[in-house]
């Protein structure tokens, strides 16, 4: 198995986790781009969004309500947050397994680099 975040989902890498189910892990970034950075990953293999399918649709709207029940437990709801998922190499996209970056703690810009 090569792939890093399938690594990390399988418990054979170590990382930070912060939430974890049956279909996904959320761990804290290495490189944390603001006070609260969060990956939230797909236990099943997807290099990134342009890969997954409509079978995929459960699995992508729970991606997104982890985000949203994590920033909540790390005291972001009401100063907000970023929920981001980076595809391919215009977005900078460096990890190929499908994550989603939950950012927040600062003010950021918009539009982003
Ligand atoms: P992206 O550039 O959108 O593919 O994001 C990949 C992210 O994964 C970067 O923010 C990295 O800092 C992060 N990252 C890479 N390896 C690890 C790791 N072993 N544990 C935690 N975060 C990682």
């Amino acid at each position: 198995m090569s792939c890093i975040f399938c690594q990390i989902a399988a418990g054979e890498i170590d990382s930070d986790i912060v939430y974890q189910d049956h279909q996904v892990v959320a761990f804290r970034d290495l490189n944390p781009q603001a006070p609260v950075h969060i990956l939230i990953i797909p236990r099943e293999h997807i290099s990134n969004l342009d890969q997954a399918s409509a079978e995929n649709a459960d699995l992508l709207g729970h991606c997104a309500l982890v985000a949203a029940e994590i920033a909540r437990a790390e005291g972001l709801a009401e100063s907000g947050y970023r929920l981001v998922t980076n595809v391919g190499p215009d977005a900078g996209q460096s990890v190929d397994h499908m994550h989603f970056h939950l950012l927040g703690g600062r003010r950021m810009q918009w539009p982003p680099g």
